[in-house]
């Protein structure tokens, strides 16, 4: 049978089967290695398996083969010796939940996210949540802000959990997908997901009830079923997703608007910041590149800098 990773504890895997729906209980047989990076869980939520169930009585069954990813993000160790951890796999698109007020996410933390997804070719679109507490001038600004993203890629959408507004654009837009929900805390991402997953209480009951039989482990992403065929991963506990290392000169290559101006730099390894002849700081002043993505530009190659 085939199936779907929902729900991972370490140990144990709940699997939705294929056309039925139904989840399965299941453990690993053997050994499986992931190819490149060391990684602490052979098994991520969004992983295509094929498994067997072979004691009929408790449901529990056995997986034997993995799909190849198509592409997968991880957890950023905090310590170079752990390995990393796969939070899922398989994604067709994230939506990064944003609001403008109460809390204000900064582009700090949306630019991160937005370099982490490009690293990993996962497109993004930003949910500009609460918008019922919008007044005329933050409505202006938003539509500044959403124009930005759009410029270099990431459409957006309007809405509010609390009013219901947008709240079908939403669905639309995951429609037929399995999509990665984030957001910093607080922006109204459980408020959404209530809104948009029939019955979650009694999935996340049926979720938990399988988790609490696995042993100890942190478990962190699980997948929620909209409608057959539309699928949302939510991934309480993690605050932010963590990049592969990167090598030297290549965040500048995650900021769509600047890639394409990286061979017209005067040096080859310009890291532009203060170098002369700088294509991506021409651009800057010209205003072709907008000032807040190139100031987070600036901070994360700080950040950058500083851990080597
Ligand atoms: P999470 O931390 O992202 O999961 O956020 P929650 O869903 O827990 O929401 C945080 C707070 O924001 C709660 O008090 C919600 O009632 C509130 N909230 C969520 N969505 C909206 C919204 O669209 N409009 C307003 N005004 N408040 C919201
Ligand atoms: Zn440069």
């Amino acid at each position: 049978m085939t199936g779907t990773i929902v729900k991972s504890t370490g140990s144990w895997y709940l699997v939705r089967e294929t056309g039925t729906g139904q989840l399965h209980r299941c453990r690993l047989r053997g050994k499986f290695k992931h190819k490149g990076l060391k990684v602490s869980n052979p098994l991520a939520v969004g992983d295509q398996v094929d498994f067997t169930v072979e004691e009929q009585t408790e449901g529990a069954g056995v997986i034997h083969h993995i799909e190849p990813r198509r592409n997968y993000i991880i957890r950023r160790s905090v310590h170079k010796t752990e390995h990393a951890h796969i939070v899922a796999a398989n994604l067709d698109q994230a939506l990064l939940v944003v609001t403008l007020v109460s809390p204000a996410t900064s582009f700090g933390f949306i630019d991160r996210f937005l370099v982490t997804a490009e690293a990993y070719h996962i497109p993004v679109t930003l949910i500009f949540n609460k918008v019922d507490l919008y007044d005329e001038d933050l409505t202006e600004y938003q539509e500044q802000i959403a124009e930005m993203y759009q410029r270099v890629g990431y459409p957006s959408l309007r809405s509010s959990a609390h009013t219901g507004q947008g709240i079908a654009d939403v669905d639309a837009l995951l429609d037929g997908k399995v999509s990665l929900l984030s957001g910093h805390s607080g922006v109204g991402k459980s408020t959404l997901i209530n809104a948009l997953v029939p019955d979650l209480e009694l999935k996340t009951a049926e979720i938990s009830a399988f988790s609490d039989k696995g042993v100890h482990t942190t478990t962190f992403a699980e997948m929620l079923e909209v409608r057959p065929g539309t699928y949302l991963i939510d991934t309480p506990g993690i605050k932010e997703l963590g990049l592969v290392d990167m090598k030297a000169g290549e965040l500048a290559h995650y900021f769509p608007e600047m890639r394409a101006l990286l061979n017209q730099c005067r040096y080859h390894n310009c890291q532009h910041l203060h170098e002369p002849g700088c294509a991506v700081r021409e651009a800057v002043d010209q205003g072709r590149i907008a000032l807040p993505r190139y100031d987070s530009y600036v901070s994360m190659q700080q950040a950058e800098d500083n851990r080597k």
